[in-house]
């Protein structure tokens, strides 16, 4: 059995029966077999059966929030924003199936063109800390595309992904098409990207599992996207708006208690800046409401774990130039204040690696070069930004910067119309937009003889 733990409270949540390999072996048969059928459904008979889906989910909105918030700890109007836009991709991909796609090609003797397949069945492996939001941005591209799903969310955080699995039987998905099973990764996960009946894996979550997971897809030349770790940078220019940089930066980096991929970690200041930049972020920081995430005014909730605590902690050792330190409860639930580290070597652990909890290094820059060198050097390439009041440079910056998702003037990365996706080390393949269906499908190249 698996003990699922609200990390506010250390309190149980659920004990949930651990799968398998031979029930993921089952789970994989199921998907398999109502493959033909789904792939066969007409166009826009799959669009409504999705549409139906997306207008269940909008009924349960409440609820998901409400589990995801004690489930993961975040605060409740987090949690409704992300229910929010789990509704939302679902129902953007709704009408995916009646998209135009595939192109005609002038070639001698016939008619040339493309068509885009599904690829059968998905295997799906998300992570903890965004569990149905980011489930929603693979199930919902990989079902309009025609495939089938086996989804494997995190053993810490399954709670809104079975529940998902009912909704959609309740919506009228059909038997099979949407699979979803809980055990460890070491486990199941390593049967799903190994199963030969598995044409593809997406996963999102560490990049030393994503190697893994690579390696462990190559033997059967599985299809796979990886959206892995990150230590973006927020570039703050001297000409920038300061203050509302500055209001904007701990949001960036403590929301969802640091844990997410994007988290603007290393927030690089212009020298001739620093000590009004500072001073700004301190007030905004202290300022920020830490505590019980079904509370309407919590701002930040507690780390997932104590093992995450003990990890993120480690920051911290002897010698850690703590400049501004928030608040956070005592007493049960894994508890972190909002930290901030300045200034900062670029060459320190915490400027380094990605943390993923509340801690953000500040560090001074030169110039533009500078600071374009400073945010590069880094194996990673998730997201940015870059704050200042000059377009033009504002644009050299971001044509600079390796990164797959870059904000001017904000901190936002994801929209469900928009493609999402790392450079280097954060992975490869695009969620959201019209890009996400490249990802759940092959293009097929069909000549058609008229001499
Ligand atoms: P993991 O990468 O270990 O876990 C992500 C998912 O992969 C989970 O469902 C996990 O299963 C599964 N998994 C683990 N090992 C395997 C495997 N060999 N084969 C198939 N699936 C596997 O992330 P963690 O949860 O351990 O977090 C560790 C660190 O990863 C964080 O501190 C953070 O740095 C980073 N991370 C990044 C995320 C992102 O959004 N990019 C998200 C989460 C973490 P299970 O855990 O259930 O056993």
């Amino acid at each position: 059995m698996i003990t699922v733990l609200e990390p506010a409270t250390e309190a149980a949540l659920a004990e949930i029966p651990a799968a398998d390999e031979e029930q993921l072996d089952a789970a994989v048969a199921r998907a398999k077999e109502s493959y033909p059928t789904w792939r066969a459904l007409a166009p826009g008979e799959r669009a409504r059966k999705l549409r139906e889906l997306t207008l269940a989910l909008e009924h349960h909105h409440e609820e998901l929030a409400q589990l995801e918030a004690r489930n993961v700890g975040k605060p409740i109007a987090d949690a409704r924003a992300e229910m929010a836009m789990v509704i939302d991709t679902f129902g953007y991909y709704a009408g995916a199936p009646e998209w135009p796609h595939g192109d005609t090609i002038p070639v001698a003797g016939g008619q040339a063109f493309t068509v885009r397949e599904p690829l059968g069945v998905v295997g799906l492996i998300t992570p903890w800390n965004f569990p149905l939001l980011i489930a929603s941005w693979k199930l919902a591209p990989a079902l309009a595309a025609g495939n089938t799903v086996v989804l494997k969310p995190a053993v810490l955080t399954p709670m809104t992904a079975l529940r998902f699995e009912e909704i959609a039987s309740e919506a009228g998905i059909p038997e099979g098409v949407v699979n979803v099973l809980v055990g460890s990764g070491a486990t199941v996960g390593q049967r799903l990207v190994e199963h030969p009946d598995v044409a593809k894996i997406a996963f999102t979550g560490s990049t030393e599992v994503g190697r893994q997971i690579a390696a462990g897809a190559a033997p059967t030349i599985k299809r796979v996207t990886l959206e892995l770790g990150g230590k973006s940078p927020n570039i703050v220019f001297a000409d920038a708006d300061l203050a509302r940089a500055a209001a904007a930066a701990p949001g960036a980096v403590f929301g969802n208690a640091g844990q997410d991929c994007c988290a603007r970690s290393r927030i690089l200041v212009q020298r001739e800046a620093i000590d009004e930049f500072m001073h700004a972020l301190g007030e905004a920081v202290r300022s920020m409401r830490v505590g019980d995430p079904l509370d309407e005014r919590t701002q930040m909730g507690p780390l997932i774990s104590a093992g995450q605590r003990e990890t993120v902690s480690s920051f911290l050792n002897d010698g850690a130039p703590i400049a501004i330190r928030g608040s956070a409860p005592d007493g049960p639930g894994y508890w972190f204040a909002p930290t901030v580290l300045a200034p900062v070597d670029p060459g320190a652990r915490a400027a380094r690696e990605e943390i993923f909890g509340p801690i953000a290094v500040v560090i001074p820059f030169v110039d533009e070069a500078d600071a374009v060198a400073l945010a590069n050097d880094t194996i990673y390439g998730l997201s940015g930004s870059v704050w200042t009041r000059d377009g033009a440079k504002a644009l050299r910056v971001a044509r600079a910067l390796q990164c797959g998702v870059l904000s001017i003037n904000s901190n936002t990365s994801v929209r469900v119309a928009t493609p999402f996706g790392g450079f280097k080390q954060s992975g490869y393949g695009r969620e959201l937009g019209p890009d996400a269906l490249d990802a759940y499908s092959e293009v097929k190249s069909i000549f058609f003889a008229t001499s």
